[in-house]
């Protein structure tokens, strides 16, 4: 029998995917969240992802997925690669690490599978859009398609934040009673600052400019 009471949220500890594990614990009964240990220069991201799964009781996984950064070192998990300023041109910038959204949402299919689980939250977004190309609408509903065939299952892969940008993920969370989790707890920032971060790198550009924007939004709102 299916289970629809019950949701697997890919979790990170940053603003996006911790906004979508606020939206999934309203909507569902129990919300299991899973995190990837892939090597990632800044295991504050994990702390930080344990820290916001406490506070809300919610039963956390961390999968162990090393092998991934040796097959695919990068700037978020190599000390000895920068992150690039500006992303380039025509390529993704060299933060993207080539398979992570295929490697954790196959992996976070196993996992739901197990528990008879159907929906898995994602908060990949395709709106301010990064260059990942697996952030994209197409990416996910091909994976989609592929993970339900691979398992014989049917599987649905939730994008509460795909089409919306970051000022419109800040209201979102400011409506589901989160903003000060989302903005004291979690970790965007390539430098490895909680919080507000370092304010410069481009992670921390794109949360500042929605922050600003939406705390404007809301102040004129008020008046
Ligand atoms: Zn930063």
């Amino acid at each position: 029998m299916k289970n629809k009471e019950e949701a697997v949220v890919v979790f990170s500890g940053g603003q996006d995917s911790t906004t979508c594990l606020l939206w999934a614990m309203k909507k569902y009964k129990k919300v299991y969240a899973v995190s990837f240990d892939y090597n990632q220069r800044h295991k504050l991201e994990l702390e930080c992802a344990k820290e916001i799964c406490k506070k809300f009781d919610i039963e956390h996984t961390i999968m162990d997925m090393s092998l991934l950064n040796q097959l695919a070192p990068n700037s978020l998990t190599r000390d000895d690669i920068k992150v690039d300023e500006n992303a380039p041109k025509d390529a993704p910038p060299n933060s993207f690490v080539d398979g992570r959204n295929l490697v954790f949402l196959t992996f976070a299919a196993i996992f739901a599978k197990q528990k008879g689980i159907t929906d898995i939250i994602t908060g990949v977004s395709q709106s301010d859009f990064s260059g990942y190309p697996d952030c994209r609408d197409v990416f996910i509903k091909s994976l989609n398609t592929t993970l339900n065939l691979s398992m014989d299952y049917e599987f649905d892969i939730i994008t509460p934040l795909m089409w919306i940008d970051k000022i419109a993920t800040w209201e979102m969370a400011d409506k589901l009673g989160g903003f000060d989790v989302i903005r004291n707890m979690t970790l965007t920032c390539y430098n490895g600052i909680k919080g507000d971060g370092c304010g410069n790198c481009p992670s921390c550009k794109l949360r500042k400019k929605g922050l600003d924007a939406y705390l404007l939004k809301k102040n004129n709102a008020q008046v």
